[in-house]
């Protein structure tokens, strides 16, 4: 895929395996990491959590490759001007059948021009193709 040269060209900033994870959950090595770096998602919320991840670190090109192709903006940019705070998992579900599912999520930033703190609450929807998960939309 030629999909965001750009991006691409930025990879973000690393972490040490035993660095706690930007989403909050466990170590990123055994966290996060792996789905940066092209592991398949396990579960929506695995995928969601791995996303919040990429905001948090730059890495535009793992939010381009885990967006479902119908629905994914032609450019993408993460705005350096926003500093991820945190993320909390409020809900999550897989249809029995697998290939879709739903989380619902608050995410916190802040500015760092001002510091000002800011939540964002969503429910994401998520399909599964090709044994990986892809984010679709918020509903
Ligand atoms: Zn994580």
């Amino acid at each position: 895929m030629s999909f965001g040269a750009a991006a691409s060209a930025h990879r973000g900033h690393r972490l040490a395996s035993d660095a706690p994870c930007p989403c909050g959950r466990r170590g990123f090595g055994s966290c996060c990491g792996p789905v940066l770096d092209g592991r398949a998602a396990d579960t929506p919320e695995d995928l969601m959590r791995s996303r919040y991840t990429a905001f948090a670190l730059g890495h535009a090109r793992h939010l381009v490759d885990t967006w479902f192709p119908r629905t994914r903006p032609d450019d993408l940019a993460i705005d350096p001007g926003i500093e991820w705070m945190g993320l909390d998992v409020l809900d999550s579900d897989t249809d029995p059948d697998g290939r879709s599912g739903r989380v619902h999520f608050r995410a916190t930033w802040r500015e760092k021009a001002t510091r000002e703190l800011a939540t964002m609450e969503e429910r994401s929807r998520f399909v599964r193709r090709g044994g990986r998960w892809y984010y679709v939309e918020a509903l």
